[in-house]
């Protein structure tokens, strides 16, 4: 099972993403999950990103396409995997295709969690990342047991900077601009599988389940 997650930023792409992963045995690949474990690391690659995330902008597609395309490339990724948050333009979805079709393959499923922008601002505002482990939470539809700490690894959960108002509403500015017409893209391959976000996030899970099994 390939899939791919599109959506806004905030939309809840991770959120489905880990349940789809756990449910199927796929690995969770998340870009920005990877950026952000760079920059904790320290790593050139980190410092280059965060320049971009910073401000809201996307990471240039040359320092994404090669990441991703090594990863699928490993191991675990021989049954199948969740892209998340990838590709987020046109010229990184060519690249994954070219990747693909070099070994007769392709994206499966690209699934478009659909959540209009004024209900995001919204959730930005509440969500709450670990420095630990990546999980998200959101302080009012998915609390952690104990206020500010990580359920799963016990890390500590934080506001991410990028996801302060100022710089939410250029993220969706680019998300329009740049990530939206990959929904045209992956509409004309005929596997885009569109669901909507706005609903209780078990509920979104298993429309998307659903989808998958039809
Ligand atoms: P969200 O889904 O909440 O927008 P992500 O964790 O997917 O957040 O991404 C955070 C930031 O990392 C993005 O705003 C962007 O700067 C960078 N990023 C992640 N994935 C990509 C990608 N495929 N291409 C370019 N930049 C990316
Ligand atoms: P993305 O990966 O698309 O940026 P996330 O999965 O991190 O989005 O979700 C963004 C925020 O919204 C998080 O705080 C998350 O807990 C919350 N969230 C996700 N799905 C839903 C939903 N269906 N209803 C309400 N809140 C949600
Ligand atoms: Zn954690």
């Amino acid at each position: 099972m390939k899939i791919v997650m599109l959506g806004a930023p905030g939309a809840g792409k991770g959120t489905q993403a880990k349940m789809i992963a756990d449910k199927y045995s796929i690995p969770h690949i998340s870009t920005g999950d990877i950026f952000r474990a760079n920059i904790k690391e320290g790593t050139p690659l980190g410092a280059k990103a965060k320049e971009y995330m910073d401000k809201g902008l996307l990471v240039p597609d040359e320092l994404v396409c090669d990441l991703v395309v090594d990863r699928i490339q490993q191991d675990d990724c021989k049954n199948g995997y969740i892209l998340d948050g990838f590709p987020r333009t046109i010229p990184q979805a060519e690249a994954l295709t070219d990747a693909l079709s070099k070994i007769s393959d392709k994206v499966e499923y690209a699934i478009n969690v659909e959540v209009p922008d004024e209900n995001i601002v919204n959730r930005m505002g509440g969500r709450r990342a670990c420095v630990g482990c990546g999980a998200t939470y959101h302080v009012k539809y998915n609390p952690p047991k104990v206020e500010d700490v990580c359920d799963k690894c016990g890390e500590k959960l934080i506001l991410r900077d990028d996801d302060k108002p100022e710089t939410v509403q250029k993220r969706l500015d680019v998300y329009h601009e740049q990530t939206q017409p990959l929904i045209d893209y992956y509409t004309k391959q005929g596997v885009i599988a569109e669901v909507d976000g706005t609903v209780d996030m078990n509920e979104v899970f298993d429309n998307i389940v659903k989808l998958l099994e039809a």
